[in-house]
């Protein structure tokens, strides 16, 4: 019954071969004037899973994120989010599609509180409120209503409603992370993609993302999580990615990854060496 059975532990590049992929990215390539950051790197992300992506500093893992939701162009390659390409898309069309991301650095919240970061993002906006606030005003504050109460619950469910009226400037870095999770889930996303979601966490507030993460993968969220904390994105993933200078090393479980001596000697190496 075991769908890994009968699969290598390890496969020498990309696992292609997956059932219903709810992700694709096939052949992606981005340069930055001279520097190329992603070259040729294809992996698929298996619905229900949660798939690591790990690799040295530099190896373009933040910028396969920025490619797959739509916040970069790829010189090349495709993107294929639910069987539909997304290739070019552009982050809220991506967002349609039932992808949402996270970034590595939250973005700059100066001036809100808690509870209005929540409520800012490409998901809540639809085109035509602008128009409908003086054709239908009932309608717009339903939904702004409706809005608030999702935010709360939300909130609650991540455990950080008491930090709602508090300025967002005043989170710790965990706090933070906490609520750029929840205001992801705003969105219902089918699949989610974390960049380094305990980088500078505090381990109690690290422990915490990783049982959120855990309920939200049970809930059946498919995530695909780069993370720079060996023990916890081996603790947590299965499948792991591994990233070296744009393109995929290898894939496999966690136990075979952290062994393959190709993936230590990349740690080694570094960008570019
Ligand atoms: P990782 O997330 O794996 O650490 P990144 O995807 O952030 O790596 O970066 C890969 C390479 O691309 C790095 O050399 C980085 O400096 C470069 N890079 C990333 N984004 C940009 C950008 N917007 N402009 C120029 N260079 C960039
Ligand atoms: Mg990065």
């Amino acid at each position: 019954m075991s769908e890994s059975e009968g699969r290598p532990a390890l496969y020498d590049g990309p696992n292609l071969d997956k059932e219903d992929a709810v992700l694709r990215v096939d052949g992606l390539h981005k340069a930055f004037g001279g520097l190329v950051a992603v070259d040729d790197a294809s992996f698929a992300v298996e619905r229900g899973s949660i798939t690591g992506l790990i690799g040295p500093n530099g190896a373009g893992k933040s910028t396969i994120f920025n490619l797959v939701s739509g916040f970069y162009e790829p010189d090349a390659g495709t993107v294929t989010v639910n069987g539909t390409d997304v290739t070019g898309a552009e982050p809220h069309e991506v967002a349609d599609e039932g992808l949402i991301r996270t970034f590595q650095t939250p973005r700059k919240l100066e001036g809100m509180t808690v509870r209005e970061a929540m409520l800012v993002g490409p998901q809540r906006q639809p085109g035509e409120s602008f128009v409908k606030l003086f054709t239908s005003p009932d309608e717009v504050e339903a939904a702004e209503t409706r809005n608030i109460e999702d935010a709360q619950r939300m909130l609650e469910q991540f455990e950080i409603d008491h930090l709602a009226t508090q300025p967002a400037t005043d989170l710790s870095g965990g706090q933070l992370k906490l609520v750029e999770l929840a205001r992801a889930m705003l969105a219902e996303p089918e699949v989610l993609l974390l960049d380094e979601p305990v980088a500078g966490v505090n381990p109690t507030l690290a422990n915490a993302l990783r049982e959120h993460i855990a309920r939200l993968n049970e809930e059946g969220v498919t995530l695909c999580i780069i993370e720079h904390d060996m023990e916890f994105i081996m603790n947590l993933a299965d499948p792991i990615v591994v990233l070296d200078r744009g393109s995929v090393l290898v894939e496999g479980t966690p136990e075979e990854v952290r062994t393959d001596q190709r993936v230590v000697d990349a740690y080694l190496g570094g960008p570019g060496e």
